[in-house]
């Protein structure tokens, strides 16, 4: 593909983005006016006008992002050109951290946590020190904590009186204490120590900037302070950034986003070149009336006029179910007969709701009607037993100081290591100064072990050792990988722990597909290591894997997760009061301000058609309860919506040529 070909396509400002070469450039624009699009060419532009691709630096928000980024720009430039560096903040601060991090006192082979081991640890520490109140869970907890460390911690916090933070305080020392002390990093650390590492050691950040000459953030409204600051540190010397976003699709403030980073651009980088895009590519016209309908009631934002010239396309339609069964049916229904009507790929296709615990009906009636789907970002397939099981044994193989992942391998399956003699080799290995593998290795030393306990601590450090050599040399990480869990007996152990066959199955396949996920790595990364799998494993989500494997389904998809993305046919459900707005947030201006712009970044995610529901009855904390239409339903303009009737019957012409498809179909499988 010829760059200038692609250069000529774009309107006047587009262009003028694109060919910005130096100082920094901030564009504001609505959805779907081609941000994303404009800094993907701008990156094969600059690589086009000689600069070097390694110092060109893309941030974007999602993996998914990251990688159809990629794609366009290795599309776009000649081969051989190199590559450029297109990442999310965390696998940057990732890569960043691998290689510096001895400098803030870790070790090289430092572990990620994810969500549900931050809470095993806290859980722990909070039996420590007898935090036993049934009122605190270690999740507020954690929230507090992640608030904290990011630097954006309620004001007056210390002085509060809220038992969860002041707990939270006391906690968080120890937590953060017990995390180095095991060589582990949780996602926050990953930007928060990478910031430390920049802000105190000036040659290591004086390397980083002379290695990204070049440095372009994609969704910038949504970063917080920490990425505030840590962008800023790095474009320091040059000026060379160009951030793209929109205030109206800020949806993190609950995360400590700012939406003042994007505001205050101009006023913190000098001689800013500010561009405006105003015609949306994305979306027929009642669906973008339908979106500025919606935003324009936000008080606090910078007015914009998008337009479209794509024509008005169908209205926008609005449905009332029964209940959330009766949601989902009809929208699986609905779903089967537009695809036919209107030849669309499932691919095509998203559901987006207020938050994954609504895609359960949904995967029911997808499942019922035999559609195919992909969940993204719902219950981790990381999160489960015998996947977090195994990783444990990975992790501590990767990393020994990883006491938590060890306290998990070291009873599944159980091996006659009991509290007590866990005990006494914690006991050991602090009088001793030894980690907690160096204790298990010395067992013997430990006058109050059984022989039993003994035995298979012993074997246990042997079986970790091993594997870390056989990790090492492998060609065959797969192999390796087969081995352990055969070796452990650890289908054995699911099959005595899940009683009947069927439940263990699920459970072995999830396995078998965890080994294909490691065969799966190690074929497609240029060295792989044990180390660079745990990694892909806690910064993707699987979808990226199923969507190799051919075909995703239709999207279910939170608004949250659906941000960036298109679609040509879309379904938002569950626009109800109390759900969006969420009750928690429809409390202040700010609150629901934020709330509508979710409900604006659901909307402009449509292409083409688009369908609304809301139900009449929604199971609550067990009782069904009425539900109400949300206030945002009526700030649609009429004249682009159009009410469904359960009984709108779709033409009958449309209907017969539905039939007949149906019939083909039938007959061509028949004849196969
Ligand atoms: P969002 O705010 O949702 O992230 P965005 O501003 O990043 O949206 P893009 O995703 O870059 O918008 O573009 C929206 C769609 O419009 C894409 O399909 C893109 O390929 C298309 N598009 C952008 N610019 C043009 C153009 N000049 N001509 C044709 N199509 C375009
Ligand atoms: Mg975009």
């Amino acid at each position: 593909m010829d760059i200038y070909r692609e250069i000529k396509h774009l309107n006047p400002r587009q262009k003028e983005a694109v060919m910005h070469k130096d100082g920094p450039l901030l564009i504001l624009a609505g959805a779907g006016s081609g941000k994303t699009r404009v800094i993907t060419m701008r990156t094969a532009y600059l690589i086009h006008l000689g600069i070097s691709a390694k110092t060109i630096l893309a941030v974007t928000f999602t993996n998914k992002a990251a990688k159809e980024m990629r794609q366009r720009v290795s599309s776009m430039v000649k081969r051989g050109s190199g590559r450029p560096v297109i990442s999310t903040f965390h696998s940057l601060c990732l890569r960043i951290l691998r290689q510096e991090i001895e400098h803030l006192g870790y070790k090289k082979d430092f572990t990620i946590y994810g969500t549900s081991e931050q809470v095993s640890l806290l859980r722990s520490i909070m039996v420590d020190i007898t935090v036993h109140d049934t009122n605190f869970k270690a999740e507020s907890v954690l929230e507090h904590i992640s608030r904290t460390k990011n630097d954006f911690a309620p004001a007056g916090a210390d002085s509060s009186d809220d038992p969860v933070e002041v707990a939270s305080s006391f906690i968080y020392p120890k937590y953060r204490e017990a995390l180095k002390s095991m060589n582990a990093l949780d996602f926050d650390d990953l930007l928060v120590l990478t910031l430390k590492l920049f802000r105190e050691h000036p040659d290591i950040l004086a390397k980083y900037r002379d290695k990204y000459k070049y440095i372009m953030v994609d969704e910038y409204q949504d970063t917080n302070s920490v990425q505030y600051d840590f962008i800023k540190l790095l474009a320091g010397n040059t000026m060379n950034l160009c951030v793209v976003g929109d205030d109206d699709q800020s949806i993190y403030g609950w995360r400590g986003a700012d939406i003042g980073n994007i505001l205050n651009f101009e006023k913190d980088f000098r001689d800013t070149v500010t561009i405006r895009l105003e015609q949306n590519y994305r979306s027929f016209d009642h669906i973008l009336k339908a979106a500025n309908g919606v935003i324009k009631n936000n008080r606090k934002r910078m007015e914009k006029s998008l337009w479209t010239d794509k024509g008005a396309g169908p209205k926008v339609n609005i449905f009332q179910a029964t209940n959330t069964e009766d949601e989902a049916e009809w929208v699986a229904g609905k779903i089967d007969f537009i695809k036919h009507d209107k030849n669309l790929a499932y691919e095509d296709i998203a559901i987006i709701y207020r938050a994954n615990l609504f895609s359960k009906p949904f995967e029911e009636a997808m499942r019922r009607q035999r559609i195919p789907y992909t969940v993204v970002g719902g219950t981790s397939y990381f999160e489960r037993k015998e996947i977090m099981d195994i990783s444990a044994y990975l992790k501590v193989i990767a990393n020994p100081s990883d006491t938590l992942s060890l306290l998990r391998a070291v009873n599944a399956p159980k091996r006659g290591i009991g509290p007590a003699a866990l005990n006494a080799l914690s006991e050991y290995a602090s009088t001793q100064s030894l980690s907690f593998i160096e204790a298990f290795e010395k067992a013997s030393e430990i006058e109050k072990l059984g022989q039993r306990a003994l035995s298979s601590a012993e074997s246990f450090s042997e079986l970790i050792a091993r594997y870390r050599n056989l990790f090492e040399n492998s060609r065959d990480m797969a192999k390796t990988l087969k081995d352990l869990i055969e070796e452990i007996d650890y289908k054995d152990y699911l099959i005595r722990l899940y009683k009947t066959p069927e439940a263990a199955y699920r459970r072995i396949e999830n396995l078998d597909g965890f080994v294909e996920s490691v065969a799966h790595y190690a074929s497609s990364g240029s060295s792989p290591s044990l180390q660079g799998f745990l990694e892909t494993m806690s910064l993707t989500d699987l979808i990226e894997e199923k969507e190799e494997k051919g075909g995703r389904g239709v999207t279910l998809i939170s608004f949250h997760s659906s941000k960036g993305l298109e679609f040509p046919l879309v379904f938002i459900a569950g626009i109800e009061e109390d759900i969006l707005p969420h009750k928690k947030s429809a409390v202040n201006d700010e609150g629901l301000e934020e709330e509508r712009r979710l409900f604006y970044v659901g909307i402009t995610r449509a292409m083409k058609e688009l369908f609304i529901t809301y139900t009449q009855h929604r199971v609550k904390y067990g009782k069904e309860t009425p539900s109400v239409a949300s206030r945002f339903l009526e700030e649609i303009p009429s004249d682009v919506s159009k009410i469904l009737d359960r009984f709108d019957k779709p033409d009958p012409e449309k209907d017969r040529a539905y039939v007949n498809k149906l019939y083909e179909e039938l007959m061509a499988k028949l004849e196969d």
